[in-house]
C-alpha cells in the first residue's frame, strides 16, 4: 500500500470514489423496503458523502432470510474447510487490492488518519480474515476418553445465522474480527455497522461476493441501532449475536435475546483502563511515549483506551512533563495529509460529549494541564486538541465513566497496594497495564488487575494468535485467536455404540 502519498494524491482520489449506498441482501444492493435514507457525514469538514440506505425491522427481516436459506442450502455451511478457506483468501487478496480505496473510504467516514487506515486498519484487517481462513481447515474435532464399547464424537457445527452489530472506531477491523471466525466456521452473517460508519461494510460485501461467496452468506444492513440493530438483537431466527460498542447498548442485547430466541450473546463492550507507571519504572521516556499513544491514539476513541494514568506520586510531575512534550507533537490535523497522527472526532455529537466531560473534569476540580478545547472549528469538521488533566478525584466522572476522546485523567499513588486498588475501583475490566523493573511486582500487580488484557513494561502489544475481550461490564466472550471461534460453533455429542 502507498503510504507515501500526498495529501493532494488523496483529495483527487476522494473524488473519484463511488459509494455503495444501499443495503446489501442476498448478494445484491437493494433500497431500504421504507425507501428511507440517512446522510453519511464525514467528520473531516461536516459534509456529507451521500445518502445511505436506512434499513430497519423490515430489511434485517429479509438479510436474516435470505442468511438462512443460504445456511441451508449447505453451499456454505456444508462446503469443506478447505474449500471455505480458498474463497475467503480469494477475498482477502481482492481487499488487498482494493486497500487504498477502503482505507480512503474509512478515513472519509470516521475522520482517522489516513496513515493509520493504510497503516493499520486495513493491514490488521486484511490480517485478521487471512489468518482465520488459513486456520479453519487446521481445527480437529475430537473423541471423548470413554470405554472401548462407545465411541463418543465431539465435533464442532456452525451455529447458523449470526448477527453481528459493530462500532465506528474501527469499523472495519471490528467486523473482521467477527466475520474472520464467523464465516470461516461456515455460518451466515448479518452485519449491521454503526449508523456513523456505513461505506466499508457494504463495500467489503460486495468484494466478498465477487470472490465467491454464495449469495446470502453476508448480507450488511446499514441503519440505526435503535431499530435495525435491535431488530437484529430480537429476531427469532439469529443464532448467535456479536456485539461490539458501549456496555449501555451491551445489556440491551442481552435483554434482547431473553425476550426473543435465547440467542448466544457475546460482548466487547466499554472500558477506563489504569496505565499505572511504578516508582521503578524502567525507561520513563518509553513509558510517557507509550502512555501518550494509549489515550491520544485515534483520537482516544479506542475501547483500550489507557484513559487513568496512575502514577507514583514521587514520579509524577517527571512523568507528566516528558508526557505532555510527546502530546505537543500529536496535535490534530486534516485526516487525509499523510502527516497528519490525530483526526477528527467520529461526528458532532461525540465531539460535544466528550467536551462536556472536559467541563465536567474542570467543574469537579481537576487541574486542566494542557488542551481541553476544540480545534480547527473553521474546517466544519470535529477537531479536539489532545487533553490532559492532572489532580483527578478516583471517584470523579472523568476517572469512572468512559470517554471515548483524547482526554488524560492523572490519578497518583503512595504504594503498589493502593495502585491495584484504585487501578480497580471501575466497573470496566477490558485492559491495564503496569511500568516496573521488579518482576515480583509486575507478575503480583498483573495478576491483581482485573482485565482482559494486561501489559507489563508496554501498551497495546497485540497479534491475531492472543485472545481480546474484557472481565466485569467490559463483556464477556473473546474475539482473535483461535478461542473466538468457540462463539460461532456449538459443540455436539454423537453416541455411537460399538456392538
Ligand atoms: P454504541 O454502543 O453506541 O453502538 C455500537 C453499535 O450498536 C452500533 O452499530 C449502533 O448502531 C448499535 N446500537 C446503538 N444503540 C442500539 C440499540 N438501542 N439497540 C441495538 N443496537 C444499538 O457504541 P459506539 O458509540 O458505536 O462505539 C463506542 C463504544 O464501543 C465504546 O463504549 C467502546 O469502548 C466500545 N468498543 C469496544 C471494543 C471492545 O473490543 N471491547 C472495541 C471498540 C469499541
Amino acid at each position: 500500500m502507498a503510504a507515501a502519498l500526498t495529501l493532494e494524491h488523496w483529495q483527487a482520489r476522494k473524488a473519484t470514489l463511488d459509494y455503495r449506498t444501499q443495503a446489501f441482501i442476498d448478494g445484491r444492493f437493494v433500497p431500504a423496503r421504507s425507501g428511507k435514507t440517512f446522510d453519511c457525514v464525514s467528520p473531516i469538514d461536516g459534509s456529507v458523502l451521500a445518502q445511505v440506505a436506512e434499513g430497519d425491522a423490515a430489511d434485517i427481516d429479509l438479510a436474516v432470510k435470505s442468511a438462512r436459506r443460504a445456511f441451508e442450502a449447505g453451499s456454505w455451511s456444508r462446503l469443506a474447510p478447505a474449500k471455505r478457506k480458498r474463497v475467503l483468501l480469494k477475498w482477502v487478496a481482492l481487499l488487498r487490492a482494493h486497500a487504498d480505496e477502503l482505507a480512503l473510504l474509512e478515513t472519509l467516514d470516521v475522520g482517522k488518519p489516513i496513515r493509520d487506515t493504510t497503516g493499520v486498519d486495513l493491514p490488521v484487517t486484511l490480517n485478521c480474515l487471512q489468518w482465520y481462513a488459513e486456520a479453519i481447515d487446521k481445527v480437529y474435532d475430537e473423541i471423548a476418553p470413554t470405554g472401548p464399547d462407545q465411541l463418543g464424537l465431539i465435533t464442532r457445527e456452525p451455529v447458523g445465522v449470526v448477527g453481528a452489530v459493530v462500532p465506528w472506531n474501527f469499523p472495519l477491523l471490528m467486523s473482521s474480527w467477527k466475520l474472520g471466525p464467523a464465516l470461516a466456521a461456515g455460518n451466515s452473517v448479518v452485519l449491521k455497522p454503526a449508523e456513523q460508519s456505513p461505506l466499508t461494510a457494504l463495500r467489503i460485501a460486495e468484494l466478498a461476493v465477487e470472490a465467491g461467496l454464495p449469495d446470502g452468506v453476508f448480507n450488511v444492513v446499514p441503519g440505526f441501532g435503535e431499530t435495525a440493530g435491535a431488530a437484529l438483537g430480537l429476531h427469532m431466527d439469529v443464532d448467535a449475536l456479536t456485539f461490539t460498542g458501549s456496555t449501555q447498548v451491551g445489556k440491551y442485547f442481552l435483554e434482547y435475546a431473553g425476550r426473543s430466541n435465547m440467542k448466544a450473546v457475546s460482548l466487547e463492550c466499554g472500558g477506563k483502563s489504569p496505565h499505572i507507571i511504578m516508582a521503578d519504572c524502567p525507561d520513563l521516556d518509553l513509558a510517557a511515549k507509550k502512555a501518550a499513544f494509549a489515550i491520544f491514539y485515534n483520537q482516544g476513541e479506542v475501547c483500550t483506551a489507557g484513559s487513568r494514568l496512575l502514577v507514583d506520586a514521587s514520579i509524577k510531575e517527571a512523568f507528566l512533563e516528558r508526557l505532555m512534550a510527546v502530546a505537543q507533537r500529536l496535535r490534530p490535523g486534516n485526516p487525509l495529509d499523510p502527516k497528519t497522527a490525530m483526526g477528527a472526532m467520529v461526528d458532532r455529537g461525540q465531539m460535544d460529549r466528550v467536551l462536556g466531560y472536559i467541563e465536567a473534569g474542570k467543574a469537579e476540580g481537576a487541574t486542566l494541564r494542557m488542551g481541553g478545547t476544540r480545534a480547527h472549528e473553521a474546517s466544519g469538521g470535529y477537531y479536539i486538541e489532545p487533553t490532559v488533566f492532572d489532580n483527578v478525584d478516583p471517584k470523579a466522572r472523568i476517572a469512572q465513566e468512559e470517554i471515548f476522546g483524547p482526554v488524560l485523567s492523572t490519578i497518583s499513588f503512595t504504594d503498589e497496594d493502593d495502585a491495584i486498588r484504585i487501578g480497580n475501583d471501575t466497573i470496566y475490566g477490558l485492559a491495564a497495564a503496569v511500568w516496573t523493573r521488579d518482576i515480583n511486582k509486575a507478575l503480583k500487580t498483573a495478576k491483581a488487575l482485573r482485565a482482559g488484557l494486561v501489559w507489563v513494561n508496554g501498551w497495546d502489544e497485540d497479534d491475531i494468535t492472543a485472545p481480546f475481550g474484557g472481565f466485569k461490564q467490559s463483556g464477556f466472550g473473546r474475539d482473535r485467536s483461535l478461542h473466538a471461534i468457540a462463539k460461532y460453533t456449538q459443540l455436539k455429542t454423537t453416541w455411537i455404540t460399538i456392538r
